[in-house]
């Protein structure tokens, strides 16, 4: 197996636009990616991609990476043509002070900037103040007649952020949650040959709004087993104490023992861990009691579905500085790729 992973489409991948429910560009970019290494590519009713490899045995495992990202919808066009927002799942508006976004309209996208009073004219007590959501707008640079010619409420918009490689062998983007761990399902997908199990590759839609995608995702295919590949916080940082990390940058993947909607089964976290073991992948065991990923709706499908989420460590994650490393996606794909290639002991 050769574990040399391709960047430059991680890169491609952090860099298109795909909120929630508007995953159209990263859907299309996948289906054309994996065409040739796929025995089947279809689309289902809420946008979920499903990428099916034909194996040796009559086993069935299902993997999950959800394609949306984070991001705003507006709501509101001022008469000064100033846009007013929500935010498409959980952002914290202190990281979208001052930043730069993506509009999308009808007639392609608009460099926005999120605004913020100069500190020449804050109060010392404006600056230590937490910002809402509501105080924040984006600025168009255009005229007020020009903004409502072309933005509507309902359009949505992403955050814009390049991606750079950094440090030793880290990544910094936007959106590489989750678009890490769809980069880690789109190489198992075109490295595996004549694998021990059909795999249903799933790459779903609406994730960040409530595991939407994987809940019909999971209904529709007859899964022997799941894994489920996101990115999880590391709060490896200043300010937060060891135990409260949940996953270290560079510590391997994360084997979720735990989540606030998962408790994976012992026998596969046992089995994930020999794995790893004997192909000296690094893992570390991921336990965040305030966190769930697609792992949650997928076990409980059906008559339930033995589930594990192989988690991506990732600070500042839901910004558009969010930080990986290479050498944990690498454990991640190789984990991921043996499991599909040789089959689970399960
Ligand atoms: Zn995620």
């Amino acid at each position: 197996m050769d574990a040399k992973l391709d960047f430059s489409i991680l890169k491609t991948l952090t860099e298109l636009p795909g909120v929630s429910g508007r995953e159209t560009a990263v859907r299309e970019y996948l289906k054309n990616l994996l065409k040739d290494s796929a025995d089947e590519i279809s689309t289902d009713t809420l946008g979920n991609l499903i990428v099916f490899k034909k194996g040796t045995s009559d086993k069935n495992l299902l993997f999950c990476a959800h394609m949306d990202e984070v991001g705003l919808m507006i709501h509101f066009v001022d008469e000064r043509g100033f846009l007013r927002f929500v935010t498409v799942g959980g952002i914290d508006p202190r990281t979208l002070l001052a930043q730069r976004v993506r509009v999308q309209t009808k007639s392609g996208a608009l460099l926005g900037i999120i605004g913020t009073k100069p500190a020449h004219i804050t109060t010392e007590a404006d600056r230590g103040k937490a910002v809402g959501i509501k105080e924040l707008f984006i600025d168009l640079g255009l005229p007020a007649d020009e903004v409502k010619k072309r933005v509507a409420p309902g359009d949505w918009a992403v955050l814009d952020r390049g991606y750079e490689e950094f440090g030793d062998g880290k990544i910094s983007a936007k959106a590489l949650d989750n678009r890490a761990g769809v980069f880690v399902l789109t190489e198992v997908v075109r490295a595996l040959k004549n694998p021990f199990y059909n795999v249903y590759a799933v790459f779903t839609v609406q994730e960040e709004v409530g595991l939407r995608g994987a809940t019909t995702a999971a209904y529709g295919v007859k899964a022997d087993v799941a894994l489920c590949l996101d990115t999880t916080g590391a709060a490896d940082i200043p300010g937060c104490a060891p135990q409260d990390y949940i996953c270290s940058l560079g510590g391997g993947v994360g084997l979720t023992a735990l989540d606030a909607r998962t408790i994976t089964p012992e026998n596969l976290l046992n089995e994930l861990k020999q794995i790893c073991d004997k192909h000296n992948i690094r893992w570390q065991v991921r336990v965040a009691p305030r966190g769930g990923n697609d792992a949650g709706a997928v076990h409980l499908s059906k008559t339930g579905v033995l589930t594990c989420g192989l988690s991506v460590p990732t600070r500042n994650i839901h910004s558009n500085v969010e930080i990986i490393s290479k050498q944990d996606l690498e454990n991640t794909f190789r984990l991921a790729y043996w499991a599909g290639q040789n089959g689970l002991k399960v």
